[in-house]
């Protein structure tokens, strides 16, 4: 996408004021609309600056944050939409009477890079089951929070064995910072790899992926390490192996036997 993070105009929002989105956001919008068959009316847009309704909380100052109005969609409308929504990486909250506002959809587009630091708090307290309100309390209405952005939501599937991971790699990786330290491109290539599959399959969440990369770019190695047997850990206690952050005899072959179905090629 070029320039996903151009700002554009969707016209006025409900109340009159112009809406912005990036371009990023602009197209999450309308694959939702084209998948739901719904195209819910906008009740505020995204880049509001300090000019944001103040019971959002500074959420909409950035990019890929907007509100939809839901009194005039069914049950069944919405919900169609909300599901569309999450496949294409939106985060959807189901705002509430209860919870102090007039009912709508209030969403977040996941891993968008102009988010404003309220926002990234609210995606936080999603991954955590939260509603992200000043209350933060347990929000069933945003279950299905999804664990991919738009970019992997929308990737093309890949050609068999189009990943290469060695074994021996992600064992060493798993071992210690040197692997790391170490600067060995084939070696850091199967762990990124390896470490790209367990987001694929949901053993670790987009959060996950960004701190761990951010501790590859950053060359903190003792970070990149920990963030990384942590992802192995999740990975053995999904497979109901020990959960001891060793890439080990047992690991290694629950890994040989499930990466090639998601186009792995994995070798010794
Ligand atoms: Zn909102």
């Amino acid at each position: 996408m070029t320039n996903a993070y151009d700002r554009v105009s969707l016209g006025k929002d409900s109340s009159g004021r112009a809406v912005t989105v990036n371009r990023r956001t602009k197209l999450m919008l309308e694959l939702t609309a084209k998948a739901s068959g719904v195209t819910p009316t906008i009740v505020q847009g995204s880049y509001r600056g300090a000019n944001g309704a103040s019971a959002s909380a500074g959420t909409h100052d950035g990019g890929g944050v907007l509100d939809l109005r839901t009194w005039n969609l069914t049950a069944a409308q919405r919900n169609r939409w909300t599901a569309a929504a999450r496949a294409v990486g939106f985060i959807v909250w189901y705002r509430t009477v209860l919870q102090g506002f007039t009912p709508h959809l209030h969403i977040i587009a996941k891993g968008d890079r102009d988010m404003s630091p309220s926002a990234e708090r609210q995606v936080y307290a999603a991954n955590n089951g939260r509603n992200g309100l000043k209350s933060n309390k347990v929000d069933t209405s945003n279950q299905g929070v999804p664990t991919f952005n738009y970019e992997a939501a929308t990737a093309p599937p890949l050609p068999v064995g189009a990943y290469r991971v060695s074994l021996a790699a992600v064992a060493y990786a798993a071992n210690g910072a040197a692997h790391f330290r170490s600067g060995q491109v084939v070696a850091l290539n199967s762990a990124q790899n390896f470490h790209a599959w367990l987001l694929r399959t949901g053993v670790i969440s987009q959060r996950n992926a960004d701190v761990w990369a951010r501790a590859i770019r950053q060359a903190n190695w003792v970070g990149a390490r920990s963030e990384y047997r942590a992802a192995i850990v999740r990975f053995q206690i999904r497979h109901g192996l020990t959960p001891d952050g060793v890439v080990g005899p047992r690991t290694q072959a629950k890994i040989a036997a499930l990466m090639p179905r998601s186009t792995y090629r994995v070798v010794a």
